[in-house]
């Protein structure tokens, strides 16, 4: 687990299928389409000047870089209340869960058993089952199972 794809909300980075898909998918994209010289004659295909770019930065600085290094929705309610107060995730406020979490847990139930466990138990815990759900290729957005 590396602290810094901790979530204010409780999701974990790595188990978000945006850096453990679709990152590496653009990577292999780009390298495939570099190899076969497509940087030379992109430009003659409709949108292939702005969609080259596009692609390079996706593979070479990451789709998403984390929630607490400023990815993610600008106006996220959550991360801008969490950062005021001063907490590392929001399973550690006194008010969680908060009326924020209303429709979080509608669309997203695992993060109301993830809080649970991280307020419960701790982070070593939290941390260990966020390592095992990544070491069998768990994404948020399979809707798998916790
Ligand atoms: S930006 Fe908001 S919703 Fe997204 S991971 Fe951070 S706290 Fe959660
Ligand atoms: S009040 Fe607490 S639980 Fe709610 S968003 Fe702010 S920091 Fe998170």
């Amino acid at each position: 687990m590396n602290a810094k794809y901790i979530c204010y909300c409780g999701d974990y980075c790595e188990n978000c299928a945006v850096m453990a898909k679709v990152t590496p998918a653009s990577k292999t994209l780009y390298e495939e389409m570099r190899k076969a010289g497509f940087e030379e004659i992109i430009h003659m295909i409709p949108g292939g000047d702005a969609f080259w770019p596009f692609l390079k930065s996706m593979a070479e600085d990451g789709v998403c870089v984390s929630c607490k290094d400023g990815s993610g929705n600008p106006g996220c309610a959550v991360r801008i209340c969490a950062k005021e107060k001063g907490v590392e995730a929001c399973a550690f406020c006194d008010a969680y869960p908060c009326e924020k979490f209303n429709a979080f847990f509608e669309n997203y139930p695992v993060l109301k058993s993830d809080n649970a466990l991280l307020r419960e138990k701790g982070m070593d815990a939290w941390a260990k089952l966020q390592d095992e759900r990544r070491a069998r290729g768990f994404t948020y957005q399979d809707g798998e199972p916790a």
